[in-house]
């Protein structure tokens, strides 16, 4: 039973996560922990959180559950204060988009791992920070637990009933396989549409191109308005996986830069079938975006 909980870095993924138990009833404590006064502040006005605190250690003394909702690369550092500070029975759980990391720090900080639930929801927008929350982004979105042998059923049991609180739909696999899945299917597309913005910045510089900029270039490249320090993480943290499927883009495109060099018709249509025909599928099955904002596939 979750009376009391403490969400570290309330923006996108931690205020939708508050925002979403409120409007399922969830009538316990929420306390928001950040680093600015301001977003904090925010938080309450939103109706994220109860109380707030700047200070780890002096907030999660005596909650139920910690859910940490920063960036990848803050996972540890805040881990390490929690360690210290938090009872033996509080679940402490993540919403990172990678999760091999997450789970070596936590074993890094907290060796037993029985209370340690690794998530992470697939749902987001390019929109970050407290402003960013809503109640609706987890609606029919799945949550992927990536939970380990010794990650106690009490405590797995409790984190998903959380999130099923929030409309997601629970799904569990290998740490591993999460990770090679999203560097291919949601990693790879924020790194290439980041990389595409910025190589069209350096060609403004010289052509203005970006003037002539239209629908296909805006629906592309929606999700290089994303935070730059969150997927700066991604990359660092799931290194060898994001590399993998990079070089498979690299294949990919060097077949089809092939194909235009030797004027192969036939190939590069074939390319292009392909890929309509696999999308067209795939949004076929997708659930109707009931948001009202576009998803990130995240
Ligand atoms: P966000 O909106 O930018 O929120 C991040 C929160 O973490 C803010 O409250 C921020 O507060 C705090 N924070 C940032 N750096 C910190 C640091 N070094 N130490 C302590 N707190 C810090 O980001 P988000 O989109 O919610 O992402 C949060 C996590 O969810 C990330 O691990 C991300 O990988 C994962 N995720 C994101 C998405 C997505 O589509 N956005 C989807 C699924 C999972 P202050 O800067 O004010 O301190």
């Amino acid at each position: 039973m979750v009376d009391r909980i403490a969400i570290v870095g309330p923006g996108l993924i931690g205020g939708s996560f508050a925002l979403a138990l409120r409007a399922a009833g969830f009538a316990g404590h929420i306390t928001a922990i950040g680093r600015n006064q301001e977003a904090l502040d925010c938080a309450i006005q939103r109706g994220i959180a109860n109380d707030t605190s700047t200070s780890i250690k002096a907030a999660v003394a005596d909650v139920d559950l910690v859910l940490l909702a920063v960036p990848v690369g803050a996972m540890e550092p805040c881990l390490a204060e929690i360690a210290t500070a938090c009872r033996d029975d509080t679940i402490v759980t993540d919403a990172g988009s990678v999760k091999q990391h997450f789970i070596d720090s936590a074993r890094r900080q907290m060796p037993s791992m029985k209370n340690v639930v690794p998530a992470h929801p697939i749902a987001g927008t390019e929109h970050s920070g407290v402003e960013a929350g809503f109640a609706e982004l987890y609606q029919g979105r799945r949550l992927i637990l990536t939970p380990l042998a010794e990650t106690s059923q009490n405590a797995i049991d409790t984190v998903e009933n959380l999130w099923r609180m929030t409309g997601a739909v629970i799904e569990s696999m290998p740490p591993q396989r999460h990770d090679e899945v999203f560097a291919a299917t949601s990693h790879l597309p924020h790194l290439l549409a980041f990389s595409l913005v910025e190589t069209l910045n350096r060609l403004q510089q010289q052509d203005e191109v970006l003037r002539y900029a239209a629908g296909g270039f805006s629906d592309f490249t929606r999700i290089a308005s994303s935070d730059p320090v969150m997927w700066r993480d991604v990359c660092l943290h799931n290194r060898e996986a994001v590399l993998g499927a990079f070089d498979q883009l690299q294949n990919g495109l060097s077949r089809l830069r092939t194909a235009i060099d030797d004027m192969d018709a036939d190939e590069i249509e074939r390319t292009f079938v392909i890929a309509k025909e696999t999308r067209d599928a795939l949004l076929a099955v997708s659930r109707p975006d009931t948001s009202g904002q576009k998803d990130t596939n995240e």
